[in-house]
C-alpha cells in the first residue's frame, strides 16, 4: 500500500488495537510510546508478522521538543505520513474538591497540548502532500458527566472543539479532522475503577458490556477509508448507548 501512519500511545490498550488494525489494513506503522519500551517493541513485533514495516519511537507527546524530534525521524525511516491519530492520554480521576494541581497540568499537557503538538506536526507534513487524515481519540465524557471527571471531561471537550477547528482550517488543505469518543473500554485505564463500580457501569450501559479496544479500531479504520471520504469535523460516539 505504501502509506503511513502514526498512533500515539500504540504501546498499549486502544492504541495498540488501532495500529494493528491499520496494519491489517496495509498500513506502515510509526508506533509512538512514552515509557513502556518492551511492550511497544511487542507491539511493533507483531505489526511486523502482518507484513508492513513498524517502528517504534519514544516521545512524550506533551513535549514539543520530542515530538518535532519523533516526527523528523518519521520522515526519514517513512517518508511521507498519511495518517495521525492522537490517542496517547491519561486520566487521574479526582473530585473537583480533591483536584490538585500536579494532576491537572499533566492531564492538560498530554491530552490537550500533546493532540496539538502532533496535529500540527502532521498537518505540516500533509499539507504538503495536500492529503492525509487525523483522528482525535475523544470520550463519552465529553458528552456526558461523569462524576469525579471534572478535569479529564474538560480535556475530551477540548478534543471535540479542536477537532471541529482543526478540520475546518484543514479541509482546503486535502486533510481531514474527525473524533473518536468511545465510552468504557476494558484496557488498563479502567483497572483503577473498583469492581462494585465497574458492575454499576455496565448495568448503565443499555448494550451491557464494556467496549473493547478492537471495537474503537474498527471506527478508527473506517473512518481512515474512502467511503467517509467527505466527512470532517465530526465526533462519533462509540458508547454502546451509554449517552442516550
Ligand atoms: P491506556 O491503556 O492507559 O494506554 C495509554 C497509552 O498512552 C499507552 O500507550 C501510553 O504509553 C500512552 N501515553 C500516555 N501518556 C503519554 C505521553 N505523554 N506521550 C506518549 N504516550 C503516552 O489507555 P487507553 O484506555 O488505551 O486509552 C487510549 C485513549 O483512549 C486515551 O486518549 C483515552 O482518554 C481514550 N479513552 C479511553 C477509554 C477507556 O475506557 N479505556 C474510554 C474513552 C476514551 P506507555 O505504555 O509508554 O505508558
Amino acid at each position: 500500500m505504501g502509506k503511513t501512519a502514526l498512533i500515539t500511545g500504540a504501546s498499549r490498550g486502544i492504541g495498540k488495537a488501532i495500529a494493528l488494525r491499520l496494519a491489517k489494513d496495509g498500513y506502515d506503522i510509526a508506533v509512538n510510546f512514552n515509557s513502556n519500551q518492551e511492550a511497544a517493541e511487542k507491539t511493533a513485533e507483531e505489526i511486523a508478522a502482518l507484513g508492513v514495516k513498524a517502528v517504534t519511537y519514544k516521545a512524550d507527546t506533551s513535549d514539543i521538543d520530542e515530538v518535532k524530534a519523533m516526527f523528523k525521524a518519521i520522515r526519514n525511516d517513512f517518508g511521507a505520513l498519511d495518517v495521525l491519530v492522537n490517542n496517547a492520554g491519561i486520566v487521574d480521576d479526582a473530585y473537583l474538591l480533591m483536584v490538585n494541581r500536579q494532576s491537572l497540568e499533566k492531564s492538560l499537557a498530554i491530552n490537550i497540548q500533546g493532540y496539538i503538538n502532533c496535529a500540527q506536526q502532521a498537518a505540516l507534513r500533509m499539507a504538503g502532500a495536500g492529503k492525509g487524515i487525523i483522528i482525535n481519540i475523544s470520550s463519552v465524557s465529553s458528552v456526558i458527566a461523569v462524576e469525579g471527571q471534572t478535569v479529564y471531561s474538560a480535556t475530551k471537550g477540548a478534543v471535540n472543539s479542536m477537532t471541529a477547528t482543526m478540520a475546518k482550517e484543514l479541509a482546503p488543505r486535502g486533510i481531514r479532522v474527525n473524533a473518536v469518543a468511545p465510552g468504557f473500554v476494558g484496557t488498563d485505564m479502567l483497572k483503577s475503577i473498583p469492581g462494585d463500580l465497574v458492575d454499576r457501569y455496565i448495568d448503565s450501559i443499555p448494550m451491557k458490556r464494556f467496549g473493547t479496544a478492537e471495537d474503537v479500531a474498527n471506527v478508527v479504520a473506517s473512518l481512515c477509508s474512502d467511503s467517509f471520504s467527505y466527512m470532517t469535523g465530526q465526533v462519533l460516539v462509540l458508547d454502546g448507548g451509554l449517552s442516550l
